[in-house]
């Protein structure tokens, strides 16, 4: 999620690394959520990483963050390894197309049935900022829903505040952004197919596309309903609208097909598709794709622009192809297991200390929400015990637990994380559930 709660209340030790870093970098940081905004106290300062660990310059933790998300396979698989440094070797970057954006176009599409075509870019704010121009441009109209909660990255007119209730033409949550800009962009409640079929009933002529998370993960973990996705795509179709399925975060991570590989029981086809983290294997790479028909609108074949001196670089997609080739079966098994075996853990530890929670899950992802009442809803996530997150996450960092420092994001585990390392954290949890509820 772009941003957390308010800075906690709490003092944590703040490294000399941390103060050296805002000197020279706003925040500190390159990301904001790095900054341990929410939770207070210090980011770890990663030196390097392997499998499920990450280290700081003074000690190993156990990694829960995975580089929010793209570390499937475990950190620095040496099989990607050795494939981005033999990539290095021939080249760093050629503004030219290579056999390599082939091999990867094609495995995606093996994969992902309505992906016909590919274009490949650099990060997943840019793959779904040109779904959206893209849907635009196919459509001939402007305005583009998007959902409460959801996030698409920082494309200015994604930046639109978590509107509740009825739909709110939009208001920008960040400065920056021109009003015209967001004029466009609507959002509505999360899982409220009331609000969607209003829309459309009273706009549908002039909407362009609905743009949503397969499954929600950057407001901690929203399942959609059953039926969610396809009741939107069925009301798109209806209207001449395109709908978008932001698969950045879950794609080729709750499944070989993303989440829309497992959201099947509606069977329905998105028009365009975002990709991003675990397609580049911890590389800059993201990706959109989708109906020929709509695709080949982009340049060089249609009217709408998109370009990248970066994009399809040689070492991302050298990444790429090797995680997207070890993602088997058995991968998928043990991320499963893992991120069962961990969830149902924590939730034991938080029901022994008393702390009121429900664990908001899909596939692999899960997160923790401190409220009896599982959320379906932006406005649900935030009315949670959202203060009981940081003396539980500080409680896990203590004991070398890395935890994703804001208690609206998932937590993301690796086929490395074995039964001993979800021990190893399980063990601590007992200590973070009774921190948690004081
Ligand atoms: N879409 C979703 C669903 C995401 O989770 C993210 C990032 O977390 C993005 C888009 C933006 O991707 P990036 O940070 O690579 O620009």
């Amino acid at each position: 999620a772009p941003t957390g709660p308010p800075r906690s209340r709490r003092r944590y030790h703040v490294s000399d690394l941390f103060t050296r870093a805002q000197r020279v970098i706003p925040g500190g940081v390159d990301s904001p959520v790095r900054a341990f905004g929410s939770v207070g106290g210090s980011p770890v300062f990663i030196d390097r990483a392997s499998g499920p660990f990450v280290y700081s310059r003074e000690r190993q933790y156990i990694d829960l963050v995975g580089s929010w998300g793209p570390a499937l396979l475990g950190h620095a698989h040496p099989v990607v390894v050795d494939a981005v440094q033999r990539a290095a070797e021939r080249g760093l970057s050629f503004g030219a197309p290579t056999e390599a954006e082939i091999e990867l176009a094609e495995l995606v599409i093996d994969r992902v049935d309505p992906v016909e075509k590919i274009r490949f870019v650099s990060t997943g704010t840019e793959a779904t900022m040109t779904a959206i121009r893209l849907a635009r441009g196919f459509t001939g109209r402007d305005i583009v829903v998007k959902f409460a909660g959801c996030y698409h990255g920082h494309e200015d007119s994604m930046l639109v505040a978590a509107g509740s209730g009825v739909a709110t033409f939009g208001m920008s949550s960040s400065a920056g952004v021109p009003k015209g800009t967001v004029e466009d962009t609507v959002v509505l409640p999360y899982n409220d197919r009331e609000a969607v079929t209003q829309l459309f009933a009273s706009h549908g002529d002039r909407i362009a596309a609905i743009i949503t998370e397969a499954a929600p993960a950057n407001m901690g973990v929203v399942p959609p309903e059953p039926g969610f996705n396809a009741f939107l795509k069925a009301e798109c179709e209806k209207s001449g609208a395109l709908l978008i399925l932001d698969e950045v975060l879950t794609g080729f991570r709750v499944s070989r097909a993303g989440f829309w590989g497992i959201d099947q029981a509606t069977p329905y086809e998105p028009d365009l598709l975002c990709f991003g983290k675990v397609i580049g294997g911890g590389m800059p790479l993201a990706a959109l794709g989708g109906r020929a028909d709509v695709m080949d609108h982009l340049a060089p074949l249609g009217p709408v622009y998109q370009a990248g001196t970066l994009s399809g670089n040689p070492l991302a997609t050298a990444a790429g192809i090797a995680t997207l080739t070890l993602a088997d079966d058995e991968v998928y098994a043990a991320v499963d297991r893992a991120a069962n075996a961990l969830s149902d853990g924590l939730s034991r530890s938080l029901t022994s200390a008393g702390v009121a929670h429900t664990i908001q899950k899909v596939g692999s992802l899960f997160s923790i929400l401190f409220s009896d009442d599982p959320a379906g809803s932006y406005d649900d996530v935030i009315a949670q015990d959202q203060f009981r997150y940081a003396p539980f996450f500080h409680s896990l960092l203590s004991s070398g637990i890395h935890l994703p420092p804001s208690v609206f994001e998932a937590y993301f585990v690796s086929a490395t994380h074995d039964e001993e390392i979800i021990a190893r954290i399980l063990d601590a949890a007992p200590e973070a559930a009774r921190a948690a509820a004081e």
